[in-house]
């Protein structure tokens, strides 16, 4: 049975998918505290949001900046301000907008946004984290910095290099890690691969450019979070999982 998205179940789905956390963490002998859950609330209203802040849930995603700030200023009320990530495509005119939104844009994929993003960052007197996404896959639908086949594409990786040796010198920007999208699957297991590529990726930047900060690697949704956590996700992005189907 699909899950339905009305708001009851929203506890419920959260209390299990905290237990698969905690399983699949201990069966990479990880921490579950490591991993950090983003319930990605595309399309779902405010509501949804409070029912999963009533249930424990603090960390939210939006994948575009017009439906989330109509959202995020409805639940200004709430005790606790929760955590706004955006993890869609940025349009680099509304940079500015989401600067002022999101505790960390998940979805940094070219050096114009990058620029774009410490520019805005600048004015507004902010540092902004954010995450680089990479699109190890080649799959042209995907956003992302082009790295088909990760590392071993020698003459894309020469090219991300020179993007990211950029990016580092911005000092706006607070770089943590990467993000990635593997291709839609039947398998969760269909995923692993790419999952693998971007740790891989990021072992070799954090060994290349050791005074960044390289520990968040974004991947696993709601259908593949437990293979993305035995390749050392520390954030996952489930929608579907927590509010049923958009
Ligand atoms: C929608 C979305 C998700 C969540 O997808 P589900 O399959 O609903 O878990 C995760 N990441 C990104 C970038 C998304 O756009």
């Amino acid at each position: 049975m699909k899950p339905d998205s009305s708001l009851q179940n929203i506890a419920l789905r959260l209390e299990q998918i905290h237990a698969r956390i905690t399983a699949a963490a201990h069966r990479a002998a990880r921490h579950p505290a490591d991993i950090t859950l983003v319930a990605v609330s595309k399309t779902h209203s405010p509501d949804h949001v409070r029912a999963a802040v009533a249930a424990g849930c603090y960390t939210f995603g939006e994948n575009r900046v017009q439906e989330a700030a109509p959202k995020i200023a409805a639940l200004q009320d709430l005790p606790r301000r929760p955590r706004w990530h955006m993890i869609g495509h940025l349009q680099r005119n509304k940079a500015r907008l989401a600067v002022e939104l999101f505790d960390l844009i998940q979805s940094v994929d070219s050096l114009r946004l990058a620029e774009s993003l410490n520019q805005h960052a600048h004015d507004l007197g902010r540092r902004v984290p954010i995450l680089l996404q990479v699109n190890v896959s080649g799959e042209v639908s995907k956003e992302g910095f082009a790295l088909p086949g990760g590392i071993a594409n020698h003459a894309a990786y020469a090219q991300l290099s020179t993007e990211i040796e950029r990016i580092l010198t911005l000092p706006n920007l607070e770089v943590r890690g990467l993000m990635t999208i593997p291709p839609l699957a039947e398998e969760p297991e269909a995923s692993r691969p790419y999952f693998r590529l971007l740790r891989e990726l990021r072992t070799d930047l954090a060994r290349r450019w050791p005074q960044a900060n390289w520990r968040d690697l974004s991947m696993g949704m709601s259908d593949d979070f437990e293979v993305a956590i035995s390749e050392e996700a520390t954030i996952i992005r489930l929608g579907r999982a927590i509010f049923g189907e958009r």
